[in-house]
């Protein structure tokens, strides 16, 4: 087993970055050294103060919003980016990691296929990590998992497959301010019918990605891509930790997409998401039928729970990234995830 530990600094403090430092902290073999965020009421403060943790190493981990200081004093062997939803916004911060031989894990719902969306950062981004030697993905619950890579590995066991239908019914409450804004929560309906006219609501952000992904795996090319958003009005108020909407007020976003392969075989997407959805009497549920040969009939009730999902997902990468070869990667070209139960070091690859 390696000796040293897994040095790892996080990068965005909101809801996802902290929940993974809760859960570094609880496994062993990693370092967390260091933390940035511009939030600033935690700026100078230790971060086990913030999340109420006993501080398991000889060293404390005060938030600090100088990357490059931070990325200088530690020389992390992983830096796992929790700021961004877009490939564009979240490209300038991954191109310094590279530059500064970190491997990187982005929950960018966009950088879980960026060559859906922005093929050419893409390529920057590939070659930049190839030079340095050094790994970046972009995951997450969705995109990341339950709509794509879980639909692709379940289609494994098929002779034939005519039509994928991959339904995510979900809460919003686990996640921080950045999706309450994107997803609208909390406006009045003129309000968010005004946002959306003006390309302000993103809604949810990687039907794109999931489907080109779904697409690449079965060798086939996308004809036809549409998708619509609608918002989910709340008959009673909700309250959730990041998110408030008052009745009659938007508590969600549905969102549907329809795509069309070369062949004419149809991959529909549905997804919609709120906060506290079962106060509006909704059961959430991860489910995914797959059409043809033999049938797939996929339920997990309720929901693989989207913030502890991705969190998780996020950690439980650390080892396969580093394993990996050089480049940007997708979760199509990693091992299959699996959770980290004993020292992380044994995970590894020795050469
Ligand atoms: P959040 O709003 O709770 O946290 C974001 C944090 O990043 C904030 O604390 C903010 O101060 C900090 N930040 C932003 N820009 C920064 C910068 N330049 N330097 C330092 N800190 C900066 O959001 P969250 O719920 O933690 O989610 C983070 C991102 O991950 C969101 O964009 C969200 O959409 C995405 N996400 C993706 C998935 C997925 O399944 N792929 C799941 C959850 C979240």
């Amino acid at each position: 087993m390696r000796k040293e530990s897994i040095k790892v600094v996080i990068w965005g403090f909101g809801a996802m970055g902290s929940g993974m430092a809760k859960m570094i902290l609880n496994k062993q073999g990693f370092d967390l050294l260091g933390v940035c965020d511009t939030y600033e009421k935690y700026l100078g403060k230790s971060i086990f103060e913030i999340i109420g943790k006993h501080n398991p190493y000889n060293h404390d981990v005060i938030i600090n919003n100088d990357i490059n200081k931070i990325l200088k004093t530690h020389s992390p062997e992983i830096v796992l980016l929790a700021t961004d939803s877009f490939t564009k916004l979240a490209y300038e911060k991954i191109m310094m990691l590279i530059e500064n031989g970190c491997n990187v894990i982005s929950t960018a719902e966009e950088m879980a296929y960026p060559l859906a969306n922005n093929p050419d950062l893409a390529k920057k981004m590939d070659t930049l990590a190839k030079e340095h030697k050094v790994t970046v993905l972009g995951t997450g619950v969705n995109p990341g998992m339950m709509m794509d890579l879980l639909a692709i590995a379940l289609s494994g066991v098929m002779t034939d497959v005519t039509q994928f239908d991959i339904s995510r019914i979900n809460s919003l409450s686990p996640f921080g301010p950045t999706v309450m804004e994107e997803q609208g929560v909390g406006l009045t309906q003129t309000a968010f019918k005004d946002k959306k006219s003006h390309g302000e609501i993103a809604g949810h952000v990687g039907f794109k990605e999931s489907t080109m992904m779904i697409a690449d795996a079965i060798g086939l090319k996308i004809n036809h891509f549409e998708q619509s958003m609608e918002p989910i009005i709340t008959d009673v108020n909700r309250i959730s930790k990041y998110g408030k909407a008052n009745k009659n007020d938007v508590c969600g976003v549905a969102m549907k997409a329809k795509v069309t392969l070369e062949n004419g075989m149809l991959i529909n997407m549905n997804h919609p998401q709120q906060i506290e959805p079962e106060l509006g009497g909704t059961k959430t549920g991860d489910y995914i039928k797959i059409t043809g040969t033999p049938e797939i009939n996929m339920s997990i009730t309720p929901e693989v729970e989207g913030g502890l999902g991705t969190i998780a997902i996020c950690v439980n990468m650390i080892p396969l990234v580093i394993n990996s070869r050089p480049g940007l990667k997708t979760m199509l070209d990693l091992p299959v995830p699996r959770a980290i139960c004993g020292d992380v070091r044994n995970l590894i690859d020795s050469e």
